[in-house]
């Protein structure tokens, strides 16, 4: 039941229980992926699944077994962070050492590494034999939302498995169960979170409302009548200089709305919108910008955000985006 319970990433679920089931599961294993679409959950009931002895090929998450894995206090399963900003040269030592050790009270030993994009190249090059040669009793799992980062000599000894992000309906009915939001809260949150649970964790969907009317009030005043001074104003708040977080977080919901206003444009049905919720607002704006305008805005906006990363000025950027915006350039 525990295996049912896992929501999303159906097929490769499938696959690797299918492989615990006929004991063909690999030694080196990488689960890659973006944050939250839960690699690391995964690689915990794999943990459980092969020392909990109240189920086979499963886990009943509530024997002592499964409930030390989850404690992280099973001597058998081991998970491995990085040390500060890297993983480092003497955890991958003492790996590479433990993983030679026989199960001290389960069936298998299990070594799960997480944010695997961390490791130094030395600490990387310390663990290559113990990958390409884990010992029958371990597993190994590296867990990584960034696997181009890792050496390839790491890569090719692993079996990847690659999670594909979350649908909005996926992580809408993940939210029900851990989120004590509204029910519109949630639908929102499942739609702007981009298939990670765990970014929908972390918005608070009224703050993105506030953020998002923001940049409402921008597009409409470099829409109709548009007046410099008036749109300047309305961008102030987004270009302080201050509240970089926030600029982030704002620019990443206009790039949303100019892709929902071509949707519009396009024809496309409210449900293939992420803003869906504002249709009243998204229609006439649609019908006030050419799609001319609508792409010169974004390529101002790409460049605004590459500038911003590099912390060039701002104001020269936003001049343009609201330029563009307005058709007057
Ligand atoms: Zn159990």
């Amino acid at each position: 039941m525990p295996f049912d319970d896992f929501v999303g990433n159906g097929l490769m679920v499938q696959a690797v229980r299918s492989q615990l089931a006929s004991g063909r599961l690999p030694h080196s294993i990488l689960f890659a992926g973006i944050a939250g679409v839960g690699k690391w959950t995964l690689a915990q009931y794999v943990a459980k699944a092969l020392n909990c002895n109240q189920r086979q090929n499963d886990f009943c998450n509530d024997c002592t077994i499964c409930r030390r894995i989850s404690e992280d206090v099973h001597p058998d399963v081991k998970n491995v962070a990085p040390d500060g900003q890297f993983i480092k040269i003497d955890q991958m030592r003492s790996l590479s050492r433990e993983v030679f050790f026989k199960p001290f009270e389960g069936r298998r030993r299990i070594f799960i590494i997480d944010e695997a994009e961390r490791f130094r190249d030395e600490s990387a090059n310390s663990i290559l034999k113990t990958l390409e040669e884990p010992p029958d009793t371990s597993i190994l799992i590296l867990v990584t939302s960034r696997p181009n980062d890792l050496l390839p000599t790491i890569r090719s000894r692993c079996q990847t498995y690659r999670f594909a992000p979350l649908s909005a309906e996926e992580i809408a009915r993940l939210l029900q169960g851990r989120a004590s939001c509204q029910p519109e809260d949630r639908r929102l949150l499942a739609r702007i979170a981009c298939g990670s649970l765990g970014k929908a964790l972390a918005l608070d969907a009224q703050e993105y409302r506030a953020q998002r009317d923001e940049m409402f009030s921008l597009l409409e005043a470099c829409s109709r009548n548009f007046l410099y001074a008036n749109a300047l104003r309305a961008a102030s708040s987004w270009l302080d200089k201050r509240k970089l977080v926030e600029f982030e977080a704002k620019t990443g919901i206009l790039f949303t709305l100019l892709r929902d206003l071509f949707l519009l444009k396009s024809g496309a049905k409210a449900n293939a919108l992420t803003h869906t919720d504002t249709l009243g607002r998204l229609t006439p704006l649609a019908a006030a910008y050419s799609f001319g305008q609508l792409s010169k805005a974004t390529r101002s906006l790409d460049h605004l955000e590459a500038g911003a990363r590099r912390n060039l000025n701002r104001s020269l950027a936003a001049d343009q985006f609201i330029l563009s915006l307005a058709g007057t350039c």
